[in-house]
């Protein structure tokens, strides 16, 4: 089996649901979702991006987004600022919850591809502590606390308003373009995590959020789940502008597996096959080359695949790969080498 190493999922999230028995959904499963032990192993999958993430406070008002994006065209609105305390405290307890699973013995949280590559040997589930939202940091000196805390990779913005920026709206078809980029605190930011070696996740920045990161950073450009906005045309893609500014860069992008920013009509629908992917690959490998291009599921955040109904089935995806032509060499860069090249080349730099 080729071992896999992703570059997003939401799996903590369903630690805190109310009720939630962490251990017992990590070790067997609660019969939903995509992601638990027994399923990553069944699958290859020996490790990824973990997210933190916290929630907007639930719109009772606003529309159903999730049935908006089953009928193409729709523009979501941008959620507001929300509060840095409550952020943070959401933050603490999904990062505690790892670090509870860290201590059940079946997983480690990596600051180091050496930590990675030892505990894939050891047959623990490796886990990168990674944040979608800056919410979670007041100021530069709590961005040094996560650090301490293992955090090794940041995304700026999710597709929200915050302190270091806009993220980038929900819409199809529309262009990435859609506002201001990174405010002045999300500059200093970002010119903070690259003194600490931190990756700057690219994904949920709009276009001129994106030229921040550029123009600020010198490690490689990563976007950790999103796709070719050419086979897609969903804000959340990236054009063939900004593969060609990633490239230039040795930079890497994680194909996200979300239906509705991989299929052409960008319905938010389940599809047979694996053919969006497919094509999304292929269009990825010829911008970025056979090192720019990995795996950023979205397990537990996204509606993917009919046939990719959870993690076990990753083999099934490894396998429409090698049909569709791709070499075992490139399988194994796209599965999970290109991942490891890329971390050594941001966190080693
Ligand atoms: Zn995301």
């Amino acid at each position: 089996m080729i071992p896999v190493f992703d570059g997003h999922n939401d799996f903590l999230q369903r630690l805190v649901e109310p009720d939630a028995d962490p251990l017992n959904i990590w070790l067997n499963g609660d019969g939903s979702g995509h992601i638990d032990l027994p399923r990553l192993r069944e699958g290859g999958m020996f490790g990824g991006f973990f997210a933190l993430w916290a929630p907007s406070p639930a719109d009772p008002d606003g529309p159903d987004w999730h049935a908006r994006q089953e009928t193409p065209p729709y523009a979501v609105p941008l959620d507001p600022i929300i509060d840095t305390n409550t952020a943070t405290a959401h933050m603490l307890r999904l990062a505690a919850r790892l670090v509870a699973l860290e201590r059940e013995g079946n997983l480690s949280i990596c600051r180091s591809v050496d930590e990675i590559l030892d505990a894939k040997q050891a047959g623990r589930i490796a886990a990168i502590l990674h944040m979608e939202g800056a919410e979670g940091i007041s100021d530069p000196d709590m961005l040094h606390l996560w650090y301490r805390m293992g955090l090794r990779s940041l995304g700026p913005v999710w597709s929200r308003e915050n302190h270091y920026g806009y993220g980038v709206p929900f819409e199809f078809p529309a262009d990435p373009d859609t506002g201001p980029g990174l405010t002045q605190r999300g500059k200093e930011l970002v010119a903070e995590c690259d003194r600490l070696r931190i990756l700057v996740d690219l994904a949920h920045l709009n276009a001129k959020g994106i030229e921040d990161v550029a123009r600020i950073s010198d490690a490689p450009l990563v976007s950790t789940h999103s796709g070719s906005h050419v086979q897609s045309a969903s804000t959340r893609n990236l054009t063939d502008a900004q593969l060609e500014m990633i490239a230039g860069t040795k930079g890497l992008v994680g194909l996200n597996f979300a239906a509705g920013f991989t299929r052409e009509d960008g319905k938010r629908l389940p599809f047979d096959g694996f053919d969006p992917y497919l094509r999304h690959l292929d269009h990825l490998l010829e911008k970025l080359g056979e090192n720019g291009v990995a795996l950023g599921s979205d397990f537990d955040g996204a509606l993917l695949a009919a046939e990719l109904s959870d993690a076990s089935k990753l083999p099934a995806l490894i396998g429409a790969m090698q049909d569709h032509g791709y070499g075992q060499e490139l399988v194994e860069k796209i599965a999970w080498r290109n991942w490891m090249d890329i971390l050594r080349r941001t966190w080693e730099r």
